[in-house]
């Protein structure tokens, strides 16, 4: 199964417009309610709405577990659709993307042995919605997220579909400040939220291997899904 949509509705010209080209768009980060308690969105249903959207894949990032993601990507093994399973990791500092990692996370994790395990395990790391009201869930870091955190991660995600506009433009601003690479997901916890923010990657692929190459080669950027021409929420 090569991890293309069929029937995907936004083609040949229109992705011309967009500025889309070979490279494909995904929303890589959201949540399903079977492990984001906190969601109610249903596998399924994330499925039917990224394909409807014209999305290329999605990638489900719930916090600290797996489980969640791997029921989203074997459905979508089933479906020619590709999901990505992340994990969106609650520290001690803040929330973290992650790729790659192979498996649950500690609840609260300690961020630099976060970072140690990212690093062993080649994987990689986003720091999510770095200039959101907090940047975690213990409300540490008011505002904006240290700089510390953003040294060591050095991929932002620029474009958060449960933030104002006016944090995610200070979270674009942090990333042109670094000269680091963005990513745009919808952080979705309903069907309604699927695919509002995306990442747009130059090259299609379909492996996990792939996404965690192509992020550390920032080969990608974070948008609103409606600022490409030729897609409509
Ligand atoms: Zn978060
Ligand atoms: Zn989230």
């Amino acid at each position: 199964m090569g991890g293309q949509v069929s029937g995907n509705p936004i083609q040949g010209q229109e992705r011309e417009a967009a500025g889309v080209n070979d490279g494909m768009v995904v929303d890589l980060h959201i949540h399903t309610n079977r492990s984001s308690y906190c969601s109610s969105l249903g596998p399924q249903e994330m499925l039917d709405r990224a394909k409807e959207l014209g999305l290329d894949a999605v990638a489900v990032t719930e916090h600290s577990v797996t489980r969640g993601a791997q029921i989203a990507y074997e459905m979508g093994l089933e479906q020619g659709f590709t999901v990505f399973r992340g994990i969106e990791v609650y520290t001690k500092m803040g929330d973290v993307i992650v790729f790659g990692l192979g498996g649950d996370a500690h609840y609260d994790a300690d961020f630099q042995e976060l970072m140690e395990e990212v690093r062993a395990k080649d994987a990689v790391a986003i720091i999510a919605h770095p200039a959101r009201g907090y940047w975690g869930h213990h409300r540490r870091y008011k505002g904006v997220c240290p700089d510390e955190a953003l040294q060591a991660v050095r991929l932002v995600e620029t474009h958060n579909g449960q933030n104002t506009r006016e944090a995610n433009s200070a979270a674009a601003e942090i990333r042109e400040e670094l000269s680091v690479p963005g990513t745009g997901g919808s952080d979705a916890h309903n069907v309604s939220h699927v695919g509002k923010c995306v990442t747009v990657f130059e090259r299609r692929f379909s492996t996990e291997e792939e996404l965690i190459d192509e992020l550390k080669a920032g080969r990608c950027f974070g948008t609103y899904l409606a600022d490409l021409d030729g897609y409509r929420l």
